[in-house]
């Protein structure tokens, strides 16, 4: 404990995957109310793919051979290459972001995850020209980030509060409107509906505490 390799990020990534798809039915019928209800098969898509990377990598004595960054790299490219969606583009920049942060370091701890997670934040931000109370993942990510900051050296308290403010994040996006993405052509009729972005965000962040805490 109290830090994270790329077995660990390897075991979120495939916490993810397995969450993605218990809940893909739920994603595709929160984008079927305000988008174009693919929202599940695409992260279904992206993450199994991400997971064939993962196998194909190896079992955790091979991962120590592999970067945090490289690992995340590859696994960010191989969503935006295999997500037509929003989405995907957007996920994929999150991790490649947050794997450049890591630099070259084999393992990170709370204060360096902090700061790679924000980096990651900083990418979706950019790419998508979104910010938060737009009715977007970043209205789970965000505050979840934030939230870890506050954990100061204890990464399963930090992430405690991570996975807390990122569920709170994702339920406030009902009373929003969309102003990015496809929900966004609804306006005011977006208002009422939870958006599927910040539903899987927030999936994210309970996975990594997932692996992080196991
Ligand atoms: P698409 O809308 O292309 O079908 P998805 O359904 O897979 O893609 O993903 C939709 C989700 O993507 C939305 O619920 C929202 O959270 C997120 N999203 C869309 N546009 C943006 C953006 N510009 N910035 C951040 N997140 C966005
Ligand atoms: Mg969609
Ligand atoms: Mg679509």
């Amino acid at each position: 404990e109290g830090t994270i390799s790329t077995a660990t990020f390897a075991a979120w990534l495939r916490e993810y995957a397995r969450l993605v798809g218990e809940n893909e039915s739920v994603l595709t019928d929160l984008d079927a109310a305000i988008g174009d209800a693919d929202h599940g098969a695409n992260m279904t898509r992206g993450m199994a793919a991400v997971v064939a990377y993962l196998d194909g990598l190896g079992g955790d004595d091979a991962l120590a051979e592999v970067s945090p960054a490289t690992m995340l790299g590859k696994a960010g490219m191989t969503l935006v290459s295999t997500v037509g969606g929003a989405s995907g583009p957007l996920y994929g920049t999150f991790l490649m972001r947050t794997g450049q942060a890591c630099g070259d370091a084999p393992e990170l701890d709370a204060t360096t995850l902090a700061t790679a997670l924000r980096a990651g934040i900083e990418g979706v931000q950019a790419r998508g020209k979104a910010t938060t109370g737009e009715k977007t993942m970043l209205d789970a990510l965000v505050p979840a980030v934030e939230a870890f900051d506050g954990g100061q050296g204890d990464l399963v308290a930090a992430l405690d509060a991570a996975t807390s403010a990122a569920d709170a994040g994702r339920d406030a996006t009902t009373d929003l409107t969309a102003t990015k993405g496809r929900a966004s052509y609804l306006g005011e009729r977006s208002v009422g509906h939870q958006d599927p972005g910040a539903t899987s965000a927030a999936l994210l962040i309970a996975a990594l505490h997932t692996a992080v805490a196991q």
